[in-house]
C-alpha cells in the first residue's frame, strides 16, 4: 500500500518502515513536493497529530498518516508532553533538549530534598516518565486514530548511540539496564510507543481490507 507519512523526521521515518515492513511503501512529504515545515499548533497529541495529517490530505488528497509523540515526566508534572520537541527552543536542538530535561529534573529532586529535610514530604515520583505517541490515518477523507505508550524513567546522564531525540536518556521498563539508544533499532520497535501505534494501524488496515473483499 502507497502512503504519505507526514512527518519530516528522518528517525520516524526509518522506524516507521522497520515496523509496517514490505507491505508498505512510504512517502514523504517532499516526495509530493511539500518542503515546508507542516504546523504544529494544537495543545494536545491528538490535535498536532490530526493537524499533520490534515495539512497533507488538504494539500494532495492522498492517503496518508501522522504521527505525534511526546515524552511525560512525572516529576515535571507531565512536562514536556505536547511541547516536547521544542522543549529548549524553537530549534528542536535535542541536545539542549535532553540538557534541559535533565536540569528541570534535578531542580526538582533538590526541591524535594530540601523539604525532605525541613520535614516535609513531597509525594515519591522518582523518575517516571513515558512517551506516548498518536497516529492519525486518513484513508479515502476519513479519520482514524491509534495510539501507544512506553513507560520507563529518565536517567542520569546520557548513555548509547542508537536511535534519535530523546533515547539516550530514556530506561525502558523492559530492559532497565539500558537506555533506548543501547538497544537495538528491532528490540525499540518491538516495544516502542510508535510501534504499538503503527501496528495497531497495520492490523486495523488489513482487517478492513479482508472485511471489503468477504
Ligand atoms: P513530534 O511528534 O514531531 O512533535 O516530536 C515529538 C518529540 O518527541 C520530538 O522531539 C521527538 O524527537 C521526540 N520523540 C518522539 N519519539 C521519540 C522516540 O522514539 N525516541 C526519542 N525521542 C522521541
Amino acid at each position: 500500500m502507497k502512503i504519505v507519512f507526514a512527518t519530516g523526521n528522518g528517525g520516524k521515518l526509518r522506524e516507521a518502515r522497520e515496523i509496517l515492513g514490505r507491505g508498505f511503501e512510504l512517502v514523504t512529504p517532499a516526495d509530493m513536493g511539500i518542503t515546508e515545515e507542516i504546523p504544529e499548533t494544537g495543545n494536545s497529541l491528538t490535535a498536532n497529530s490530526r493537524q499533520k495529517a490534515e495539512y497533507i490530505w488538504n494539500k494532495c488528497g492522498c492517503n496518508c498518516f501522522s504521527d505525534d509523540s511526546g515524552l511525560e515526566v512525572d516529576i515535571l508534572g507531565g512536562a514536556p508532553g505536547v511541547h516536547t520537541a521544542r522543549y529548549a527552543g524553537d530549534d528542536k536542538d535535542f541536545n539542549k533538549n535532553i540538557d534541559l530535561l535533565l536540569q528541570n529534573i534535578a531542580i526538582r529532586e533538590m526541591e524535594a530534598s530540601m523539604a525532605a529535610s525541613y520535614g516535609i514530604s513531597l509525594k515519591k515520583l522518582g523518575r517516571r516518565a513515558r512517551f506516548r505517541c498518536v497516529v492519525t490515518l486518513i484513508l479515502d477523507g476519513e479519520k482514524h486514530y491509534f495510539e501507544g505508550t512506553l513507560e520507563g524513567k529518565i536517567a542520569h546522564t546520557r548513555s548509547g548511540n542508537g536511535g534519535f531525540g530523546y533515547d539516550p536518556v530514556f530506561i525502558p521498563d523492559e530492559y532497565p539496564d539500558k537506555t533506548l539508544s543501547e538497544i537495538s533499532e528491532d528490540e525499540k520497535n518491538a516495544i516502542s510507543h510508535r510501534g504499538k501505534a503503527l501496528r495497531a494501524m497495520a492490523e486495523w488496515l488489513a482487517a478492513s481490507q479482508e472485511a471489503s473483499q468477504a
